[in-house]
């Protein structure tokens, strides 16, 4: 390097050491002067300086002539280029450049020389330069202009300015990919948009988003950037067709080993299976990182450029990090929308329950008309038999077990076939009522529950009575209901705090009311016989009775008012503690202007 060195300032520098040895060449070949002596130890000594300066310079320097022939190169840009000084001295600068620079910078300085217009000389800016390697990088370079009496030199100050861009580059791909996935509403669009800002922040060409088919298990090409339409490339027109196995090609090989990769060129890469499309789109350098859910890589993107570029650890290391917010934001997505569709296919259940119930209901009550009917003709006949017998008008060896026919068995089977025609006559018309709620048409609008709840305790002052049991009313908050239907709630907790109340003390049944959380809670308290833990989940479903033969109901009550209210978002929950009583807990949404959502 040394040597390069000095080979590298010779010119120059020999230069002036000759200029004033020719200046007093005459007296200097017979006796040199003291003073001219001198003065060539002193150029010495400014030339070895000089040369010091070079060769620990940070930046890289090169002096070009006006052909653009490099002259001199200092260390720095050695390493910087990865040339040694042999190969670049003599040389035309342009081999430091990717093109179209390269084959435009002789018109640059012949245009310079001629017209004195600078585009670079004496004000220095940002460009790229080229490595012996063939890698590319960003550059400071500022260029001045040296004129000497015959000639005119330039010499370049080349700062690497790689650190700088690619931290600047980190920093625009994290915020455009955040903002590319706070901005999307599927997975597609997340896609694309994550392609796009790594494509256009981070300067490369194509990008390419791949996705694991885990039934297939094969990973294939959903989403390119910039988006394929007929003209799409020849490597997106070879990618389409592809269903890639774990392992195989540069996105199977990032799908088994879920770690980014980086592959300078993939023309070179044998296990990179679109090589030969790669090569027609001209596209080099490859970078391939996984979507990740924890270990499980869900999809892998992949992006393409023109020139051969050196791994950046740092942008893996930060795209590493990109995929695993996609691989969230898919997993958020997807369970998205099979909620979606759950949620429709519930509804479309439950619509279709509904119409079923209601239509059974319906059209079970018919037939169940005519065994009422039946049965009971069959009992007056039965009694007509009865009396022929009692008086003696039929004769028969039979007589005694007819008899006993009439009187047990048949009396018997028709009370039975009468109790259960009844029983499911009333079971057939609670699921009527009950199928009916949901067809009721709402009326949601702000309530006065202090004025209802005064209401419906004017209609149980006789059941009151009756239990000898008292009712207290504090202040209730108004909410945000169907009047109607939150009447037949209140009414049926109400009707439920007096029917179960303990018969062995009085009882006292209090309605209280507040506002939690932005809701209206209402609390019906009793002390009553209460409820076991194990049934306070069942009270609300649909026919569940646990003194069905102590207090007269059908079992619907609640199972209804759980119905009604959660069609006005509201909510019914219970506690309580057996031989003691229980509360029943009610909350609306507040009307607006009270509630937090108001
Ligand atoms: P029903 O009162 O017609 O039986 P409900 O659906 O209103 O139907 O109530 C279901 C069951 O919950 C009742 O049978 C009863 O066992 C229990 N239950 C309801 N309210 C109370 C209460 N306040 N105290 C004790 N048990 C209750």
């Amino acid at each position: 390097m040394k040597s390069a060195t000095r080979r590298a300032t010779s010119p120059p520098a020999r230069r002036a050491a000759a200029q004033p040895r020719g200046a007093n060449a005459a007296p200097a070949a017979e006796a040199p002067t003291l003073a001219a002596a001198a003065s060539i130890d002193a150029l010495r000594d400014r030339e070895a300086r000089l040369r010091a300066i070079l060769d620990t310079a940070v930046e890289g320097i090169l002096t070009i002539d006006e052909r653009g022939i490099i002259e001199s190169v200092n260390p720095a840009a050695l390493r910087m280029f990865g040339y040694t000084a042999g190969e670049l001295i003599g040389r035309n600068v342009s081999v430091l450049m990717p093109s179209p620079d390269r084959e435009r910078h002789d018109a640059y300085i012949a245009n310079y020389c001629r017209t004195g217009q600078a585009k670079i000389i004496g004000i220095g800016r940002e460009t790229v330069a080229q490595r012996k390697d063939g890698s590319v990088f960003p550059i400071e370079l500022a260029v001045s202009e040296v004129r000497l009496s015959d000639r005119r030199l330039f010499t370049g100050f080349v700062r690497d300015i790689s650190e700088r861009k690619a931290l600047e580059r980190r920093q625009q791909v994290l915020y455009a990919t955040t903002k590319a996935l706070a901005d999307a509403g599927s997975v597609a669009e997340a896609a694309s948009n994550v392609l796009a800002a790594v494509c256009e922040r981070a300067g490369w060409q194509l990008g390419e988003f791949w996705v694991v088919d885990a039934d297939a298990e094969a990973l294939r090409l959903v989403e390119v950037h910039p988006p394929a339409g007929a003209g799409a490339s020849a490597l997106v027109q070879a990618g389409r067709g592809l269903a890639l196995a774990r392992g195989v090609g540069l996105p199977g090989r990032v799908w088994a080993g879920a770690q980014p990769t980086w592959v300078t060129d993939v023309t070179r890469d044998p296990t990179f299976v679109r090589a030969h499309a790669a090569v027609q789109e001209g596209l080099h350098a490859a970078l391939a990182f996984p979507l990740t859910l924890g270990r499980e890589v869900v999809g892998v993107m992949v992006f393409f450029a023109r020139e051969l570029r050196p791994p950046d650890g740092e942008l893996l290391a930060l795209l590493a990090e990109i995929g695993s917010q996609v691989g969230q934001f898919i997993q958020r997505k997807n369970a998205e929308s099979k909620l979606r569709e759950l949620a429709q296919s519930l509804a479309e259940k439950n619509q279709e329950l509904e119409t079923l119930v209601y239509v059974a209901s319906h059209d079970l009550r018919s037939p169940l008309v005519n065994l009422q009917g039946f049965s009971q003709e069959l009992a007056q006949a039965c009694a007509r038999l009865q009396a022929w017998l009692d008086a003696g008008e039929l004769q028969s060896p039979h007589r005694e077990e007819l008899h006993a026919l009439l009187t047990r068995d048949v009396t018997e089977a028709l009370d039975y076939i009468r109790a259960s025609v009844a029983k499911m006559d009333t079971l057939l018309a609670g699921f009527l009522r009950f199928s009916r709620l949901g067809r009721a048409a709402l009326r949601i609008e702000p309530l006065d529950v202090n004025a209802m709840m005064a209401q419906i305790a004017r209609t149980l002052e006789f059941q009151l009575q009756q239990a000898g049991a008292q009712l207290t009313i504090g202040e209730l908050p108004p909410c945000l209901g169907d009047a109607t239907q939150l009447n037949q709630v209140f009414s049926n907790l109400l009707d439920n705090a007096i029917k179960y109340l303990d018969p062995r003390r009085p009882g006292r049944i209090r309605v209280s009311g507040a506002v939690e959380d932005g809701r209206a809670v209402y609390a019906v308290r009793d002390n009553g016989i209460g409820i076991a833990p194990e049934h306070q989940g069942k009270i609300f479903e649909i026919f569940h009775r646990l003194h069905p033969d102590q207090t007269p109901g059908e079992g619907l009550g609640l199972a209804i008012a759980q119905r009604l209210l959660q069609r006005q978002q509201g909510k019914i929950r219970v506690e309580s503690v057996p031989g003691e009583g229980s509360t029943f807990f009610v909350s609306l949404p507040l009307p607006p202007g009270l509630g937090q959502k108001g």
